[in-house]
Parts: structure tokens; C-alpha cells; sequence
């Protein structure tokens, strides 16, 4: 039985050849032999019938076509998801993290489209962003759960992308076999699970947190920022979540102030604070920009400042909006440090490249009439890696600077 081909174009050919992995409707000619069935894989030509490689299909999305491999000789049966799966860990394992919270699959940069795993200690949080993956996240589910020996495994596929594939949103604990355990509820209790990082105790809440629970991809530039803090010196984490940056902080001895909007990150902060015996960080509720304004205009003053907001700019048209929120809190922020202090400037919109977001940095410094030297360009941690292929894969920046 010969499956479905894919006839793509020529710019969708030679993007395909420059490794990137993405398809566009637009990019695409039409179907040799019978139209693709739900989730089934489907070979992919260029116009002159050259075999490019296997692909997942989607009937709804803008993005028609998805690569799962280049190798127009390979087969894609159980066997390769396997080994993909296993090349994923394999990868994790080389990095040697000092965290047992990390992401275990990222998607497209691991050779997975659509499909994200992370894992918090013993327990496994999956994510399906496309139909082909929904379809046989239960198997893969289950292969990465006895691959880790995790404990509980649930889905968070509550992620809004969803829709554009046609899928439903729905997050719950899965059974051994990965499929959703039949009263699942609605995602809506906590599932609470227990992670060491960087020797630091965490709690995330796997169901009712954000993202799949915590901000993993930031896990690298918590320990980074506060390579930075001395004892005693004051520090502020404005966008605190739960706690990732004021914890590293305040076990350097630093005096810190985490503030966030969110009642429940406030009070996991606080929690996580405590089980690692750390004193000295005091808990805000608070709208970060009244904050800022409020300690720029009273004259308080820090050594340190974290600013990790969440995307201002979740679509293009939202772009001049998020600049003026980026620019606006970098200000304070210039204004609120000490001569040789430290801001750490973060954004994970996929939209804001890092050379804006530093334009609109090196803006707001001018602004404040502050010079300042960039110490360092970080991106997101190591474990959601970065395909080279597709600049997209890389969204996270935070810019370590020091304030003259
Ligand atoms: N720094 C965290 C992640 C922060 S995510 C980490 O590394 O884990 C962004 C956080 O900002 C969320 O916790 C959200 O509740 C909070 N938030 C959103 N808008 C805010 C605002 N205007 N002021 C303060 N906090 C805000």
C-alpha cells in the first residue's frame, strides 16, 4: 500500500532542504495517491517528484505539514518514534543537569513536532500541539513513562494553539497506558509535584500552574542571575511566579523582595521559600509597573533587579504595545539600581526578536540616563534546545546587565 505524497513547491522545497521543518499551505501543490487519513503519515516531493522525507499532516492548521524526517529511506513506524523518544533522553542525560525538572521532549527542536514533556521529580507532564501527535500521545506517553520510571503522568492539554489544529482542551491525570483516567475531572484541582533544582526544593503544580507547571526554560538563568548577589544585597524578583529567581537569590545571602500578580504563585513562592529554610525574602502582591512606579518615585532603591514578565506580545499586532511595556519597566528598573548594580531583562514572546528587545533596553537606559555594559546574552535552558534550523525554537532572552 503505497501511503499519500505530499507535492510541495519550490520555496517549500528549499526551505524543506535548508533543514527547516515546517510546510505552509501555501507551500503546498496537492497529494499523489489517496488524501491522507487523520494522524497518518505522509511522504513529501518536491515538483519534480525527488523524495524529500516523511511528515505529519494537518487538515486545519496554516502549517500543512510538519517533518519528522528528512530521510526519505527511513520508516516511520513505532520503532522510529522510539528512537526518538530515546535520543531525546539520551540528550538530557549528556547534559548533566543538577535538576531532576526539565523538559524531556521540546517538539520540533527534538525531531517530535507538536509534541512537549516535561519532567518535575517523579512525575511526567505531556502536551500534544497537533493533531498527528494527539492521536498517538497515549503511546508515546506511555514509552516515556516506563523509559523514566516516572511515578503519576498527566496532560496539559488545555493550550489554547490547540484549536488550531481542531483539537479540544482538556488537562488530567493519565493512566499507566496514557490514556486520560476516566474521572478526570477538569483540570481544575492541584496536582502537586516535588523537584530539586540546583539543590533547591521545589512544588509545582502540575494541573492548576502555569504553563506545565513551572517555567523550566528559565532554570539555567535563575542560577546565572544569581552568580551576581552577595550577601546582603537587596534584590528584586518583580515577576516572581514561584519563586525561581528569589530562591537562588536569597540562598547567596541577598535581601529580596519577590512580587507577582498571581495570589497562588505568591503563596507556592512563600511555601518553597520555607521548605528551603530561606528567611530572607519578602512576599508582594502587586502589579509589577505600579510597583516600579511606586519605588522609583519614593527612592528605594536596589542592588539587583529581575523583570521576567509574561509575553506582552502574544500576536504581531500587539508588538508596539509590548514595546511600550518593556521599555516602560527597564526604565524603572534603571532608575531603581545602585551604581554597579545588576538587571537581569527577560522576555519569552516569540514575537520580540533579542535584537529589539535590547534596542528597546538600551532605550529605556538612555531614558533613565543610565549607562550600562551587557555581561551576558542568555537564552532559554539547555534542555529546550534551540533548532538551528528554525529560529523560531529559540523565544526565551534574558540580558544580564550592569548598571554604571
Ligand atoms: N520568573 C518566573 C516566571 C514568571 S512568569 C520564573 O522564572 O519561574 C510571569 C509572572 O508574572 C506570572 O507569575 C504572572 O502571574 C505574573 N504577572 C503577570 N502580569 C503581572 C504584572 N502586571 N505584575 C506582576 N506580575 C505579573
Amino acid at each position: 500500500m503505497t501511503p499519500p505524497a505530499a507535492v510541495i513547491n519550490d520555496r517549500g522545497s528549499a526551505r524543506w532542504r535548508g533543514g527547516y521543518p515546517w510546510v505552509y499551505r501555501t507551500e503546498l501543490l496537492g497529494f499523489e495517491g489517496p488524501p491522507p487519513g487523520l494522524a497518518q503519515v505522509v511522504a513529501v516531493r518536491d515538483r519534480r517528484g525527488r523524495e524529500l522525507g516523511w511528515a505529519d499532516h494537518s487538515e486545519q492548521s496554516r502549517i500543512a505539514l510538519r517533518r519528522l524526517s528528512g530521510d526519505a529511506t527511513e520508516t516511520v513506524d513505532e520503532t522510529f518514534f522510539r528512537r526518538r523518544l530515546a535520543a531525546a533522553l539520551a540528550y538530557r542525560e549528556d547534559l548533566r543537569l543538577d535538576s531532576n525538572a526539565y523538559r524531556v521532549v521540546a517538539g520540533e527542536a527534538d525531531g517530535l513536532p507538536g509534541l512537549i514533556a516535561d519532567r518535575y521529580g517523579d512525575d511526567l507532564v505531556v502536551q500534544a500541539l497537533t493533531a498527528a501527535m494527539d492521536a498517538r500521545l497515549p503511546r508515546l506517553a506511555a514509552v516515556l513513562r516506563g523509559a523514566l520510571g516516572a511515578g503519576r503522568m498527566f496532560e496539559r492539554n488545555d493550550i489554547k494553539v490547540r484549536r488550531l489544529e481542531g483539537l479540544e482542551l482538556r488537562a488530567g491525570e493519565l493512566a499507566p497506558d496514557g490514556k486520560p483516567l476516566a474521572a478526570g475531572g477538569s483540570g481544575a484541582a492541584p496536582a502537586w509535584a516535588e523537584a530539586r533544582i540546583d539543590g533547591l526544593e521545589f512544588r509545582f503544580d502540575l494541573l492548576g500552574g502555569q504553563k506545565t507547571g513551572g517555567f523550566l526554560d528559565q532554570r539555567e538563568n535563575w542560577a546565572a542571575v544569581a552568580a551576581y548577589a552577595h550577601p546582603g544585597c537587596e534584590a528584586l524578583d518583580a515577576f516572581c511566579y514561584q519563586g525561581g529567581f528569589a530562591l537562588h537569590l536569597a540562598r547567596r545571602g541577598a535581601r529580596v523582595e519577590a512580587a507577582d500578580l498571581s495570589r497562588p504563585a505568591l503563596e507556592l513562592a512563600e511555601a518553597n521559600a520555607q521548605r528551603n529554610g530561606l528567611e530572607n525574602i519578602e512576599f508582594t502582591e502587586a502589579n509589577a509597573f505600579d510597583l516600579l512606579r511606586h519605588y522609583d518615585e519614593t527612592g528605594r532603591r536596589f542592588d539587583l533587579i529581575v523583570l521576567d514578565p509574561p509575553a506582552f506580545a502574544k500576536n504581531r499586532s500587539a508588538l508596539p504595545a509590548a514595546a511600550r511595556g518593556y521599555k516602560e519597566i527597564n526604565l524603572r528598573a534603571f532608575r531603581l539600581l545602585r551604581p554597579g548594580g545588576i538587571l537581569a531583562a527577560c522576555s519569552c514572546s516569540h514575537h520580540v526578536s533579542a535584537d529589539a528587545l535590547l534596542e528597546w533596553i538600551a532605550a529605556a537606559a538612555a531614558d533613565a540616563r543610565r549607562e550600562a555594559v551587557l555581561l551576558e546574552r542568555r537564552g532559554q535552558a539547555r534542555d529546550h534546545p534551540v533548532l538551528l534550523a528554525m529560529p523560531e525554537t529559540e523565544y526565551l532572552k534574558c540580558f544580564l546587565l550592569r548598571v554604571r
